[in-house]
């Protein structure tokens, strides 16, 4: 069984988190975010990219795709 890590760091970066396949390891970039809410939805979007990653029943989508994927769950309940 795969197991996915949070780490954060408190230093400034060009993103808000990355998510590292090879290490199955979440990265959350403390400083990008101005409220707890905010650096939850990160740790949910990066999750989000493990479980692409590692469930063999999602199809196989490029970066492109899972970015809108994940766009589109997250703000779904504004949309409606
Ligand atoms: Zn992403």
């Amino acid at each position: 069984m795969v197991h996915a890590t949070v780490d954060f760091k408190i230093e400034k970066n060009e993103n808000r988190g990355c998510y590292y396949e090879e290490t199955d390891r979440c990265l959350i970039y403390l400083p990008m975010h101005e409220t707890l809410a905010d650096v939850l939805k990160t740790i949910t979007h990066e999750l989000l990219h493990y479980i692409f990653a590692n469930n063999d029943d999602i199809p196989t989508m490029d970066e492109d795709q899972e970015e809108k994927v994940i766009f589109f769950t997250q703000w779904a309940e504004i949309g409606l």
